[in-house]
Parts: C-alpha cells; sequence; structure tokens
C-alpha cells in the first residue's frame, strides 16, 4: 500500500490505488489526496448532487461540481 502526503489533511495516509476519473486530474488526485479525504469528497458530492440537483450528462453542471470538488480537497491553482 503507497502513502500519500495529503493536501487537504496535509497527513500521511493511504493513496488511492487508481485515479478515480480519466485525465489529468485523476492522476493529480491520486498523487494529492488521500484515500479517506477523498471518501469525504464522494459524500459530499451526493450531497451537493441532491441538493443542487445537478445531472452529470450536462457539461456545466459537471464543470461546477469539478470546481466545488478541487475547491473541497485544496486543489486550486492546478491548471
Ligand atoms: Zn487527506
Amino acid at each position: 500500500m503507497s502513502t500519500v502526503d495529503c493536501t487537504r489533511c496535509n497527513e500521511s495516509k493511504a493513496s488511492l490505488s487508481e485515479p478515480p476519473m480519466g485525465g489529468e486530474l485523476g492522476n493529480t488526485v491520486v498523487e494529492r489526496i488521500c484515500e479517506e479525504c477523498w471518501t469525504e469528497w464522494r459524500e459530499t458530492s451526493a450531497k451537493l448532487i441532491n441538493h443542487y440537483g445537478l445531472n452529470l450528462g450536462e457539461p456545466a453542471h459537471r464543470q461546477q461540481l469539478r470546481r466545488a470538488m478541487k475547491e473541497f480537497l485544496s486543489l486550486d491553482g492546478e491548471s
């Protein structure tokens, strides 16, 4: 099991075993976010999706969720 110095909780914890999504952002999450914080985000994102009635088939909604994710995980400044 590998560990990561997590950007969000500032601790060295277990990393995700594989990128949770495709593309560069998925790799960034694996390199910078621990499994525990990712699990927290998954729970939070489910609430956001419900709260805002987000439809992930819509690009604008996906982008909104992606912005919220970066903020939640302290990944702001990532291109
Ligand atoms: Zn963490």
